[in-house]
């Protein structure tokens, strides 16, 4: 008997995984994982798939990198954990100034948690609280996008725009003001026929006037007072539906929320560490954030961690004799873990030592110029995408945009089809998407699109 299929018995019998309509594996189980290396994943088998999503965006340097084992190894021998309130150690600390070293001059104080959610909620609260110190306490709301993602906790989805995701939980979450997503596709403002989205969004001049951020700028004049902070993901809306947006955007965003003194809160959870080309999307704009949200890539997949930056402004609002009460209580279990600050640490040195942006571009052109002939497919509605984040979007009739119906599972059958050819794709709802490893080389990039080329076309919903 294969080992595998006693296992999946038992996962059946005792696991609920998430994101996931346990009903599914009634009929297809999920994908027994033996092992990984480099861009690959193994089954029990040995059948090899490539890691298309980088295990949910977090896979930097390739699974099994020899050098972020063995950091973790050598941490292993010397402290595994410690609670990081009243106690510090070296990889926390060394980890931090690199961080700082990497951010733009303003951002200058690190607050560690453990996954991009937290690393939400920590910057949220630290606005929130910052304005109650400061004396302009009718600071209390936040703005957000609609399509935006910043985690599955109860803050973090006050702020999320993803309806199917939030709404049960109505009744817990608190209001915030949304504005339009960039979401050039089915942008509302739009009054000729659609041009595809802009691809290679970065030196694309635009053929609008951003309109989408004129409530933004209405509602900064008119509320600009009661509003904390904004919070939104630069250039990359992910689990929104892989929107890529313009760099002018971002630009224009930016400009508006420094002239109305609310805090730019940057979600690059996603984005950061290279995905997008640059060490963190937002240097594509020129811009910096008064918080600077990071976690999936941070340890290059290897271990959980997460990381709020922010400005030494922000820090000194609180930093005051303890009966002041300016103490910022907030704190997880496994802050500023040693293993996983280990990681970290040697993710950022292969960074360094292998010139990992450097190189980047090249895959960059051939993942994005290979995209270019998924627009002649028949359900291919949209290409678009940044960096190594490459996505189509199906829909069931190319020229009034209308999606499929969600009985038809487009993307499910996706899934099912990049399985037989050695593919993980694991779309969000019918944006089926490539979000590749760094460490992916020009053949695998090739191989990738042939293969993803071949199960949209032979999609027959
Ligand atoms: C995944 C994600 C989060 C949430 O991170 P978790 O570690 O899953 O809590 C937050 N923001 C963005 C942009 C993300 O992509």
């Amino acid at each position: 008997m294969i080992p595998e299929v006693d296992l999946l018995e038992l996962d059946r019998r005792y696991l609920w995984h998430p994101y996931t309509q346990m009903k599914d594996f009634e009929k297809d189980d999920p994908l027994f994982v033996d092992r990984a290396d480099g861009v690959f994943l193994f089954d029990a088998q040995g059948r090899r798939y490539y890691d298309t999503i980088s295990s949910w965006w977090c896979i930097l340097h390739g699974h099994n990198h020899p050098g972020i084992k063995a950091a973790i190894r050598d941490q292993l021998d010397r402290l595994e954990h410690v609670h990081f309130a009243g106690t510090t150690h070296e990889g926390a600390i060394r980890l931090a100034e690199k961080l700082v070293a990497l951010t733009p001059d303003g951002l200058s104080k690190v607050f560690y948690s453990d996954n991009g959610s937290t690393a939400c909620e920590v910057a949220i609260k630290m606005s929130l609280q910052y304005w109650k110190h400061m004396g302009e306490t009718r600071r209390e709301s936040f703005v957000s996008l609609e399509r935006g993602y910043h985690g599955d906790t109860i803050g973090a989805m006050s702020l999320g725009g993803v309806p199917s995701f939030k709404g049960p939980f109505d009744a817990l979450t608190f209001d915030s003001y949304r504005i339009p997503s960039p979401y050039c596709y089915r942008c509302p403002y739009e009054a000729k026929p659609p041009a595809k989205s802009p691809n290679h969004q970065i030196t694309k001049s635009l053929n609008c006037s951003i309109e989408c951020l004129d409530p933004l700028e209405k509602l900064l004049a008119d509320k600009g007072h009661e509003i904390a902070g904004i919070i939104l993901e630069p250039l990359l809306q992910a689990a929104g539906g892989m929107i890529a947006y313009p760099v002018q955007y971002l630009k224009r965003l930016a400009g508006l929320a420094s002239h109305h003194r609310i805090h730019l809160i940057l979600d690059e959870v996603a984005t950061g560490f290279g995905r997008t080309g640059r060490m963190f999307a937002f240097e594509h704009a020129g811009i910096a954030p008064d918080f600077l949200c990071l976690s999936k890539g941070l340890t290059a997949g290897f271990i959980p961690m997460a990381a709020t930056i922010t400005t030494d402004d922000v820090y000194h609002a609180f930093y005051a004799d303890y009966e002041e009460g300016r103490t910022f209580f907030h704190g997880h279990t496994f802050t500023g873990n040693p293993l996983a600050s280990a990681a970290a640490l040697a993710s950022l040195e292969i960074f360094e030592q292998e010139k990992v942006l450097d190189g980047l571009q090249d895959k960059i052109d051939i993942l994005q110029s290979g995209m270019e002939r998924f627009k002649e497919l028949p359900w291919v509605g949209d290409v678009r995408g940044i960096g190594m984040v490459a996505a189509v979007e199906l829909v069931m009739d190319r020229r009034t945009r209308t999606p499929f119906s969600s009985e038809k599972r487009a993307g499910w059958m996706i899934y099912k089809e990049g399985l037989k050819k050695g593919l993980i794709l694991r779309p969000l709802g019918d944006i089926v998407y490539l979000f590749l490893p760094l460490s992916v080389n020009a053949v695998q990039i090739e191989d990738i699109l042939n293969l993803s080329f071949d199960v949209i076309s032979g999609l027959n919903p």
